[in-house]
């Protein structure tokens, strides 16, 4: 199994796969042709159909300001749904051309080869061999994940919480409505800063943590940066849960990293048996990842059990199963952003849960991790980021009725 590192990507928003991916695959094509005077891109399959709304040319034309994009929304047999062609040209003729893949959460691969983040690091396969590593040895999952990785690992995750601290900052601090013409407001600051009348502590807690995650995937959708957690849409989830620990309840950095370090792992642990992308196998691979792997560092911050932290991870996969991709005008903004303040507060219940029912669970993590890629599998392109259907499509009619849509 591949680094954590592949799970936490920064970069612009709002879209994983549609703009850092492309943003990635336009640097690394590029640096292979420093002699092109001219760039071609095509974009297929999820790329095509959403890539408009998601940013997808923009991002590409931050590092190759005169490409010339096309949106091929016709195309058969893809041999991923984010497939893009990329062709360089000299004095007329083409000199270089590969279909590069947008893998899911930033990261790219170019046909037939294999990508950096590609590198081994576990021996093991799936989320039961590595419990079974830590019972044998005696040590944590955290303590696993830092001998494997390595005290290079430390500076990598600092960074990482730096850029996720910033994100929840920025978002907290504006105001406005965001880009893309569905009117949505910002509503972090609102929800950090108002209280309800008899606001007791469960209800600020709530209303925290939503406030962070609004921040989060707020500044997303303005394209601004944030760190693939992991993806861009789900951003917001394992910053919230992880600031409001930090600066709520006082947990010490240490114990962040630590957070990040199991949370990295549980996302590898998805992305490597399932597939962690919303083009791929719908939400449930997005939101469902990012509050498996939330609840998961919360139980492994709070020092639980190796299975207690299972259970938690697994309850809060099991009930985003079949959570489908169906976000409006193609914008990661209804219903990304609200879900992602729901799954945080999620993530909290699902680890107050395993607190009581571990003993009595049937399902194991990588069972229902297999569940959800089987579910992915066989749901309807429609619920796959392609905004064919779903609130997207219901939504869309209603605005075309209406007049309303922009
Ligand atoms: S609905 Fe979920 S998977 Fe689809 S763009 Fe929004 S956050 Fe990503």
């Amino acid at each position: 199994m591949k680094s954590i590192r592949s799970i936490y990507k920064i970069g612009n928003g709002p879209s994983s796969s549609h703009t850092v991916g492309p943003y990635n695959a336009a640097k690394a094509f590029s640096a292979r042709y420093p002699e092109a005077d001219r760039f071609e891109v095509t974009l297929y399959g999820s790329l095509a159909f959403t890539g408009e709304g998601h940013g997808t040319g923009k991002a590409i034309m931050t590092v190759l300001p005169d490409a010339v994009i096309h949106f091929c929304k016709d195309a058969k047999d893809l041999p991923h749904p984010n497939t893009m062609l990329f062709e360089a040209f000299r004095d007329g003729e083409i000199i270089g051309r590969a279909r590069i893949f947008s893998i899911g959460g930033g990261s790219i691969r170019f046909e037939g080869e294999q990508s950096d983040d590609e590198r081994e690091v576990y021996p093991q396969k799936n989320f039961s061999e590595m419990i079974e590593y830590c019972r044998n040895r005696g040590i944590s999952l955290t303590e696993f994940v830092w001998n494997a990785e390595g005290e290079s690992l430390r500076p990598y995750l600092t960074e990482i919480w730096n850029a996720m601290e910033s994100a929840v900052h920025a978002g907290l601090s504006a105001s406005g409505i965001l880009p893309g013409g569905l009117g949505v407001s910002r509503k972090a600051k609102t929800l950090y800063e108002k209280r309800c009348y008899n606001e007791d502590s469960s209800i600020t807690q709530s209303r925290l943590l939503a406030a962070y995650a609004f921040a989060v995937s707020e500044e997303n959708a303005c394209e601004h940066v944030v760190v693939t957690a992991p993806t861009c849409g789900s951003c917001g989830v394992i910053p919230s849960l992880l600031y409001y620990l930090r600066h709520d309840r006082g947990f010490p950095l240490e114990s962040i990293l630590d957070g990040l370090a199991v949370a990295g792992l549980i996302g590898n642990v998805i992305r490597t048996n399932a597939s962690i992308s919303g083009a791929e196998c719908g939400c449930q691979a997005e939101i469902g990842s990012a509050c498996s792997m939330a609840a998961g560092a919360y139980a492994s911050m709070l020092r639980m059990r190796l299975d207690q932290i299972e259970y938690a991870a697994e309850v809060a996969m099991e009930h985003n199963l079949g959570l489908t991709c169906d976000p409006i005008q193609g914008l990661v903004q209804i219903p990304c952003i609200e879900r992602n303040s729901v799954a945080a507060m999620r993530a909290v219940s699902c680890v107050n849960l395993s607190h009581f029912l571990t003993e009595t669970r049937k399902v194991s993590f990588d069972e229902v991790v297999a569940t959800m890629y089987q579910t992915g599998k066989d749901m309807s392109d429609k619920y796959r980021e392609t905004s064919h259907g779903g609130l997207a499509e219901i939504y869309g009619n209603k605005s075309r009725q209406t007049g309303n849509m922009t």
